[in-house]
């Protein structure tokens, strides 16, 4: 018996109604060939490696079989500044919603699984390469600490597909995610978009109920929702900003209403320090690009304010925006400094810090994450005594380097040694020694293409996890 199949699965986003979404059926694959289990997400939902077998992933995953009803969520969205009233799931559906060991409830949704009500020309397939690129993002950003969705499976299912973009034909796949929730910011929007002020409140009213449910007791829940979101989606921001990722894509369509990140097209991890980079080669305008986000993210809600003010005065909902930068500049500010080690600084020397180790790095167009990973991997005790020792053979070419490193020794000097062990700790948990910028991806992808090996792969994952 298939263990996924005995789960309890709440039908919540089901329960719903279909003003929210359409049933529909899932694509018939010529292929099934496993090539990702999570199986360390197993945990969270009560089940361990040894009782799942590839089988049960393929029929679960790949098959679709057992679980149900599949349904296809209805969303709009701001696509690059312009408002689409064609959009919603249009080659994935949310069929299964389970609650977490902790106390979570989590979606399976998933991408390239056929053709839906909203899939107008396309073909509703995912390419292989692009699950793929979800599977690490996903992974990645998790061992960052960054809030986001994972991939559960990956099943390569055996057509070929046309894409504009890469090579053709390219190989597909079909990719189940484990989020916590498909709900978006253009899910609210297409009920404005209608004026169903009762479908806002109807959906606005189980947001609250499964994902602020600490706010369902309170005086003005609504308000405090967006309040709160607010405080989420700065918190991804500062998440994303300091990670050294850019998404590629925030159309409203791709923000999640919990403050999760999710839907990994074409996005990247910074080489080096550029606030015009720019992920999306059809974004032309670089409106995307990584140094925009914080304002776009801003933007996009400040655009939900359309349909929530059908239920709360804008005069609240703009009070609460405007805390937006001072939360972001406070979260950014403190993911930082973690990564620098600290969790806390006398004085403004935090400030300090953050502000010369991103002008160095801005400056000496050093590589980003190798940044890091050299102060992660090279963290000496005996920094203690001499700042000339920090960063000692690192190929950092900036003449503000010296000052940088006399300016975090000064930093260091303020702990005793016992406590140089949780500034390494803390080294460590924020910065992986491999960050999967794009090139490290594309060596991973050619022996697949060229060979079918897929052992290169297994083993970029294995690293980001260390
Ligand atoms: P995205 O930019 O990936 O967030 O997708 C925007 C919209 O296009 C969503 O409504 C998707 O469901 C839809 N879409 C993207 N790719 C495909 C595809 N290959 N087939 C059908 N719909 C797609
Ligand atoms: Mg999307
Ligand atoms: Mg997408």
């Amino acid at each position: 018996i298939n263990p996924f199949l005995n789960l309890e699965y709440e039908p919540a986003m089901e329960n719903l109604g279909d003003d929210y979404y359409d049933v529909v059926t899932p694509a018939e694959f010529p292929q099934h060939i496993l090539r990702f289990r999570n199986d360390d997400l197993l945990s969270i939902i009560g089940l361990s490696e040894d009782e799942v077998e590839d089988s049960h992933w393929v029929d679960a995953f790949g098959k679709f079989q057992g679980i149900r009803p599949f349904l296809a969520l209805k969303y709009h969205g701001y696509q690059f500044g312009v408002y689409n009233p064609q959009l919603g799931d249009g080659r994935g559906f949310l069929y299964g919603q389970v609650r977490g060991r902790d106390g979570v409830l989590y979606d399976f949704g998933t991408k390239g699984s056929g053709r839906t009500p909203y899939s107008r020309q396309a073909d509703g397939r995912l390419t292989l390469k692009g699950g793929v690129r979800e599977i690490i993002a996903g992974e990645a950003l998790f061992r960052m600490g960054v809030n986001t969705s994972r991939c559960l499976s990956l099943i390569e299912t055996g057509e070929a597909l046309w894409r504009g973009d890469e090579p053709s034909p390219t190989r597909s796949s079909v990719m189940v995610r484990f989020s916590k929730s498909h709900i978006r910011f253009g899910s609210f929007e297409r009920l404005y978009y209608f004026q169903r002020p009762d479908l806002v409140k109807n959906l606005l009213d189980h947001v609250i109920y499964y994902y602020y449910p600490h706010l369902t007791m309170q005086d003005k829940p609504y308000t405090l929702f967006y309040s709160e979101l607010i405080q989420r989606v700065a918190l991804l921001v500062a998440q994303w900003m300091s990670a050294g990722f850019c998404h590629g894509v925030l159309n409203t369509d791709n923000m999640s209403i919990t403050g999760e990140s999710f839907d990994y097209g074409p996005y990247a991890f910074i080489n080096t320090y550029d606030p015009t980079f720019t992920a999306a080669y059809f974004d032309y305008g670089g409106r995307y690009c990584y140094g925009n986000q914080p304002l776009i993210c801003r933007w996009n809600l400040e655009l939900l304010q359309k349909p929530l003010g059908l239920l709360i005065s804008l005069e609240d909902l703009q009070q609460e925006l405007a805390k937006f930068e001072r939360v972001y500049q406070g979260y950014y500010q403190e993911l930082m400094l973690k990564k620098l080690g600290f969790s806390q600084l006398r004085n403004n020397l935090g400030e300090k810090l953050v502000q010369e180790t991103i002008d160095l790095l801005k400056e000496s167009q050093y590589s980003y994450h190798q940044f890091f990973a050299d102060l992660a991997e090279q963290f000496n005790y005996g920094w203690h005594n001499s700042y000339e020792l920090i960063l000692e053979n690192s190929e950092i070419k900036s003449s503000n380097l010296d000052s940088w490193k006399r300016l975090y020794h000064l930093c260091l000097e303020t702990f005793v040694r016992e406590e140089l062990d949780q500034i390494q700790c803390t080294l460590h948990q924020y910065n992986p020694q491999i960050v999967p910028i794009r090139a490290i991806i594309e060596a991973i992808w050619h022996p697949i293409t060229t060979e079918d090996n897929w052992l290169p792969f297994y083993d970029l994952l294995a690293q980001i996890k260390q």
